[in-house]
């Protein structure tokens, strides 16, 4: 591979990946402002064709934001509402139930929940939920809580988060998204979402999580106020927990969308280039993360197919019912369909494989 590469920096990038050794924190630098988008290209997905093969991973999942209620309202939200707002909501368990109910009718695989931090949700409402989405379909795979609610629920509650893990893993808890992550460095995560626990916390309940046998995600937001150098710290403290638990089974690079938020940062909008140098350089730096994850949801379907070629081995899923990006203004349907996921991956000369957020491979219904 590393014969192909013209860029003189980058055949030197080539060669640490073909050994199987770790790049520096001055490479992923370099990567990040190449112009040498082809070479990038070529070292990602030598990567991603060492992992996966030809295979790419999508879902049939459905979201479900039980609240838009939140104590924290960053400036980087558009979801959010203070209790008493108009358009304020909370999800009762029967109408979860009967939301879970529609979806698996549909025949969805997984079911994603994420919400605010509402102080009248207590421990008990997210077993009963749990329990309630079990008893819609005891197979139902649920990725359930960023480590920011984690965080909440034990303090709310006055009780260890490991015992929030085990309360929820018994109610029927498989994993854990990766959101809240944003972006670590303190300076811009102190601008863009004050009262949110530190990067270092947000880390550490990842570690318990990792500990108590869960598989987790790590996202990093980006296109906000972050520099390349926040956002290699922010690679780099994900490569060094990873070191140390194993317990991230996919990177999830996430642009930021500012329509409805409080930051107007940037002066220009974020380029295919951008994206490409973005993702490419995750993929090579996370050696030790298996799956990089593009939400086409976020970046458009036609940019996600094009990440395919540079790195990425996860398109994403349908996300039934999804709220949080769109309250930011993506302009992507609410959800996507299998058959057009499929054709999305196929199209690029690659295998489409139905799964979860365990990776374990799910037969496709032939339509
Ligand atoms: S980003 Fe999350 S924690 Fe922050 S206001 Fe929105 S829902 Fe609340």
């Amino acid at each position: 591979m590393r014969d192909m590469i013209e860029d003189t920096r980058l055949r030197q990038v080539a060669e640490k990946v073909e050994a199987g050794v770790p790049v520096s924190t001055d490479d992923a630098l370099y990567m990040l402002e190449t112009g040498s988008i082809v070479d990038l290209g070529t070292i990602a997905n030598y990567m991603r064709e060492k992992l996966h093969g030809s295979r790419v991973f999508y879902g049939v999942n459905m979201n479900l934001n039980y609240t838009n209620v939140c104590e924290l309202r960053c400036p980087l939200c558009a979801f959010s509402c203070d209790a008493g707002a108009q358009n304020a909501y909370v999800m009762r368990i029967d109408q979860v139930s009967e939301k879970v109910a529609a979806a698996v009718a549909m025949g969805i695989d997984e079911v994603h929940i994420v919400g605010g931090l509402n102080p009248e949700l207590k421990i008990d409402y997210f077993e009963e939920m749990l329990r309630a989405i079990k008893k819609a379909d005891p197979n139902l795979h649920i990725v359930a809580f960023t480590a920011v609610e984690y965080d909440y629920f034990a303090r709310l509650n006055n009780i260890p988060i490991e015992e929030v893990f085990t309360r929820l893993i018994d109610a029927g808890l498989g994993a854990l998204p990766g959101g809240g992550a944003e972006i670590f460095e303190p300076t811009v995560r102190s601008k863009i979402a004050p009262k949110k626990i530190p990067g270092s916390r947000w880390l550490e309940v990842m570690e318990i999580a990792h500990s108590l046998g869960l598989k987790t995600n790590a996202t990093m937001l980006f296109n906000h106020l972050e520099t390349s150098h926040h956002i290699v710290d922010h690679l780099s403290q994900v490569r060094n927990t990873q070191d140390k638990t194993g317990g991230f089974k996919t990177f999830v690079p996430l642009p930021f969308h500012e329509e409805n938020t409080e930051i107007h940062a940037k002066n220009r909008s974020l380029t295919g280039y951008d994206i490409i140098r973005i993702y490419s350089t995750s993929r090579i730096f996370l050696h030790n993360v298996p799956h990089l994850k593009a939400l086409w949801m976020y970046l458009g379907e036609k940019m996600a197919q094009v990440l395919l070629n540079f790195g990425v081995d996860d398109i994403g899923a349908t996300y039934h019912y999804e709220k949080v990006v769109h309250a930011a203004g993506a302009r992507t349907a609410d959800y996507g369909s299998e058959d057009h996921l499929v054709r999305l991956i196929k199209n690029a000369g690659m295998t489409p494989v139905r799964t979860t957020a365990a990776y374990t491979p799910i037969r496709r219904e032939e339509s």
